[in-house]
């Protein structure tokens, strides 16, 4: 199950200019770290459980409001945009300034939020994330440097000197299952291959089997960048590009598209090192099943492949599109 897939619940982003009641749902977030609160078993605290928050008075005076995140069904999530430069003080010191005695709030990373039983909640905490990130980032108009203002209308900051619009940020990314005859490429990423998680810390990668993957640069179409992703990475020529699924991916303000193709002749990899460390081709049986929760759309294209629900030559055998 990916990420995104929380049915029977629904996903509703459609901006609403409303302010919180005090059953509503405010996800406040910090360095890739969501405010929880212990009651209610660890759920983001209502509006009146967060305003009992032992730091709250100290975020309100500058921020004075709430800003709408999005629904799911009909439970309304807020966040609150605060002054950064302000407020890091105390948040770097957060755990001395919540008493020891104090169970009730804590901070809890977003990646931690992977392994959350109610998938809807992980969704909502990455999501919140993603979205406060921009609003930080967007407080100022990057062409004149005037506080911007949140259109009334929709999810967009605006300047009201020169009327520079600002939208929320989304990078498209591919992930490539490239097959040679029965078999699909599987990498691994080098350990000490240092990753940026969006806040300007870097982290080292999980190395587990993955698949050929980067971001759709400018001016590219997925194909393109699917083409130009498996060169770089393992040196092969790819042919018979087709869409397979999408998925979003919060926690990089991705967007996901997952490809198959199938090598154009010679499949001798030419590794690039820096990133990754090994890439290998594998039929089914040698895939490694995901135990437990898997949410990433890299692992529902290997699952599928090792489940037999891709075709084991899914494209070879297929009439080439005219
Ligand atoms: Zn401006």
């Amino acid at each position: 199950m990916m990420l995104h897939e929380i049915a029977p619940k629904s996903f509703h982003i459609e901006w609403q200019n409303l302010q919180p009641e005090r059953d509503d749902r405010i996800i406040f977030a910090f360095d890739g770290q969501i405010l929880i609160a212990a009651t209610e078993e660890l759920r983001f605290p209502t509006r009146e459980v967060f305003e009992k928050w032992i730091l709250f008075p100290r975020i309100h005076p500058d921020s004075g409001a709430y800003t709408y995140l999005f629904a799911i069904d009909d439970e309304r999530y807020f966040t609150m945009v605060y002054d950064e430069r302000q407020f890091r003080p105390f948040l770097e010191n957060l755990y001395k300034d919540i008493p020891e005695e104090d169970k009730t709030y804590r901070f809890v990373p977003v990646r931690a939020l992977r392994n959350r039983e109610a998938q809807h909640e992980a969704f909502a905490g990455m999501m919140a994330g993603m979205l406060t990130g921009w609003y930080r980032r967007s407080r100022f108009c990057g062409k004149c440097g005037v506080r911007t203002r949140h259109s009334d209308k929709e999810r967009m900051m605006y300047c009201p000197h020169c009327g520079n619009m600002i939208y929320p940020q989304i990078c498209p990314s591919v992930i490539i299952g490239v097959f040679s005859k029965d078999r699909l490429l599987t990498t691994r990423y080098n350990p000490e291959h240092l990753m940026f998680d969006g806040t300007g810390k870097t982290f080292k990668p999980v190395v587990h089997d993955a698949l050929v993957a980067g971001y759709i640069e400018a001016g590219e179409t997925g194909e393109d960048a699917v083409r130009r992703e498996v060169m770089e990475e393992v040196g092969l020529r790819v042919k018979n590009i087709r869409y397979w699924k999408s998925s979003p991916w919060p926690m990089s303000s991705g967007l996901l598209f997952a490809y198959t193709c199938e090598v154009d002749g010679d499949d001798r990899i030419r590794l690039e090192e820096d990133e990754l460390s090994t890439a290998v081709f594998k039929t089914r049986e040698e895939i490694e099943p995901r135990v437990g929760k898997d949410i990433a759309l890299t692992s529902a294209l290997m699952e599928a492949f090792r489940r037999g629900e891709l075709p084991e030559r899914p494209i070879g055998e297929l009439p080439e599109r005219p």
